[in-house]
């Protein structure tokens, strides 16, 4: 199948500095891709060039197979990090002014029930809250029913409620066969949210797979975690290594079974036992070896 959007050895420069370095793609419809990558490493130079608001230095992209044509802005939905609003509308006249800028628009009716905005459709646009304000600017982002949806850090500064409820407002876009790009700091969102991802550094693609697939590929152990106390009588000759990490103790192993067994049989009570599975935040830090910004 043809894919959807197909970027090829895209470069981006800002005079001496290389923001993008020959990076390639290719997206099939309907799937959720997220870019994902330190501060500064080129994530959203990338995303600009493909909507089009900057120019390549060099490479190609391809939309539906062909080169983004004078309509391209029409057929995609943006979200942007931060979008002026006028405080002075409504966030239904908002939606109305937007509508009037495109041929092929999605109605109000259906947009509050996609978007969840009943409850404050009425309301001035500098009187909702950080999460409405992100149910807003999808909606805004969807307006002219598009095909190809940007997402630029959609939950930054959202609450763990209001974080949840986008991540499903994001599933339920996808169901109606949307393709999404996603950028996102959060890894617990990405690994949620994505089908594939591809981990950036220093403008070059440095891993990209399935969640899953990274964590295979580039983490290795699982971290059994117990109360300290449970453990400090037996510790002398216990044969895997055990860190101290507050009022717990962390072991690390490749074989569960074997640690479980080693555990049981050094009489360690295991009924406060927690068992840490790698994540794509292991991988992303296994890889770039740099804390997430928050
Ligand atoms: P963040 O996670 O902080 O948003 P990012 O991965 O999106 O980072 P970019 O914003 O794409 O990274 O920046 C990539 C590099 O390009 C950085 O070194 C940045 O300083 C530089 N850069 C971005 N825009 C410009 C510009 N308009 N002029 C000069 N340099 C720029």
């Amino acid at each position: 199948m043809q894919p959807i959007l197909e970027v090829r050895n895209l470069v981006k420069k800002y005079n001496q500095l290389v923001a993008v370095d020959g990076i390639s793609f290719a997206l099939r419809k309907g799937v959720c891709f997220g870019l994902l990558g330190p501060n500064g490493a080129g994530k959203t130079t990338t995303i600009e060039v493909i909507e089009d608001v900057i120019p390549p230095t060099t490479g190609e992209i391809l939309y539906q197979g062909k080169s983004r044509s004078p309509s391209f802005k029409e057929e995609v939905g943006i979200q942007f990090q931060s979008t002026a609003l006028l405080n002075l509308l409504t966030v239904r006249e908002t939606l109305q002014t937007f509508q009037s800028f495109f041929t092929k628009t999605i109605t109000i009716e259906e947009l509050v029930e996609l978007c969840r905005l009943g409850e404050f459709l009425d309301q001035y646009n500098d009187k909702i809250s950080g999460g409405q304000r992100q149910r807003f600017l999808m909606a805004l982002a969807l307006i002219n029913r598009p095909e190809l949806l940007f997402l630029d850090e959609p939950s930054t500064g959202l609450d763990p409620q209001a974080r949840r409820n986008l991540w499903d407002l994001i599933l339920g876009i996808k169901a109606e066969g949307k393709t999404i790009i996603l950028t996102t700091h959060y890894m617990e969102e990405a690994q949620y949210l994505c089908d594939e991802v591809a981990i950036m550094d220093y403008g070059k693609i440095i891993a990209q797979g399935s969640p899953d697939e990274l964590i295979r590929q580039y983490s290795r152990g699982i971290t059994v975690v117990l109360p300290r106390e449970r453990y400090a009588l037996k510790a002398n000759s216990f044969p895997l290594p055990v860190r101290e990490v507050k009022d717990t103790i962390e072991i690390k192993t490749d074989d569960i079974n074997q640690c479980l067994e080693q555990l049981i049989s050094h009489d360690v009570d295991l009924s406060d036992i927690s068992v840490r599975s790698p994540n794509l935040e292991t991988v992303f830090l296994n890889l770039t070896g740099r804390k997430l910004r928050e």
